[in-house]
């Protein structure tokens, strides 16, 4: 658990180098994950990260850019929250994470689509 939560904090962080490094710190200077280069576990980071805590905000057409005043204002609290790894709910959809495969799927399926391991 406590490893767990160190590997999403250290890609957290990674995140973050990359939003700075292009300069996409404001909604004039969005880009895309793939103008910005960014591995396919910026996805997750925003389901279960960014997106959630404002940090990273899309814009428009998956257009995203950093909020540097909001991540400020949360690393100035307690830093990240702890991971509640199962059932991530937002905007009304609950998601499973597969405890096979480690894909998220959608909790009104009974199946992973992903490898097709039950619940
Ligand atoms: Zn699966």
């Amino acid at each position: 658990m406590y490893r767990r939560n160190f590997a999403s904090r250290e890609r957290a962080k990674r995140v973050i180098a990359i939003f700075r490094q292009h300069g996409a710190i404001g909604p004039e200077k969005a880009m895309t994950s793939a103008q910005l280069g960014l591995p396919e576990m910026f996805d997750e980071f925003m389901e279960r990260r960014g997106g959630r805590r404002g940090v990273i905000i899309e814009v428009s057409e998956g257009k995203y850019y950093l909020d540097e005043a909001k991540l400020k204002e949360i690393t100035s609290n307690a830093g990240w929250p702890v991971d509640r790894t199962v059932i991530i709910k937002e905007k009304e959809i609950v998601k499973i994470r597969c405890p096979y495969c480690g894909n998220l799927y959608d909790g009104s399926l009974d199946k992973c689509p992903h490898c097709g391991a039950g619940r």
